[in-house]
């Protein structure tokens, strides 16, 4: 199974389709799928999401459940963290400033977009999500944690894919799912990127507690 993951070159809105698919229960979760990746996420480990602005849907609000969106369709990117946060964070925020960037520019080859901006980083345990369940409708594997290293200048990066194509038509379960999602991110606050002054008025509306 787990070959086909990783041998697969799909990307876009049907790849966390094509997972579930061949990985129903999400056993592979705890096999290897990157060639480049140190092996499997394992449940006691932190990943670190990025919060970029412009945030999706109503930004005037704050913070909200699209953050974790794309993990219904082409997977929620993360890093995870090789040690403890106090000495990866430098690397992580440098890697997401980085991204940022490119995405200011174009250089990453979508439209640039100059506004784009890298604020900090959620950090969440992969067990914390993966026990996550809809008490209405309980799934195996309703939320994964894949290793999914494209490159080796990337080891670390794994995807947050959530199993619900038995909710096609069931939005509010949806929801309620990415708002767990949301929640669980969410709890221990915003690392805020050491570009931005934690008192940057651009963070005043963000809702969430700002270290
Ligand atoms: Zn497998």
């Amino acid at each position: 199974m787990c070959d086909l993951l990783l041998s697969a070159d799909v990307q876009g809105p049907t790849r966390v389709q094509y997972f579930i698919q061949n990985d129903p229960d999400g056993a592979c979760q705890g096999h290897k799928i990157s060639s480049c990746s140190p092996g499997p996420v394992k449940d006691e480990e932190m990943l670190a999401r990025s919060i970029d602005f412009p945030l999706r849907e109503d930004p005037a609000s704050g913070l909200n459940d699209s953050l974790f969106q794309d993990a219904f369709t082409i997977g929620a990117s993360t890093q995870r963290i090789d040690d403890d946060w106090d000495k990866s964070k430098s690397v992580v925020h440098a890697r997401y400033e980085e991204r940022a960037r490119r995405r200011r520019s174009g250089e990453d080859g979508r439209s640039a977009n100059p506004d784009w901006l890298y604020v900090g980083s959620v950090l969440f345990l992969a067990s914390e999500l993966r026990e996550s369940q809809l008490d209405a409708v309980q799934r195996a594997g309703r939320i994964r944690i894949y290793d999914t290293a494209h490159s080796s200048d990337d080891p670390f990066h794994a995807d947050v894919m959530v199993s619900a194509d038995d909710l096609q038509t069931n939005k509010q379960l949806r929801k309620l799912l990415r708002v767990i999602l949301m929640t669980k991110a969410c709890k221990r606050g915003l690392f805020v990127s050491p570009s931005l002054a934690p008192d940057d008025q651009r963070l005043k509306n963000i809702k969430i507690e700002l270290r």
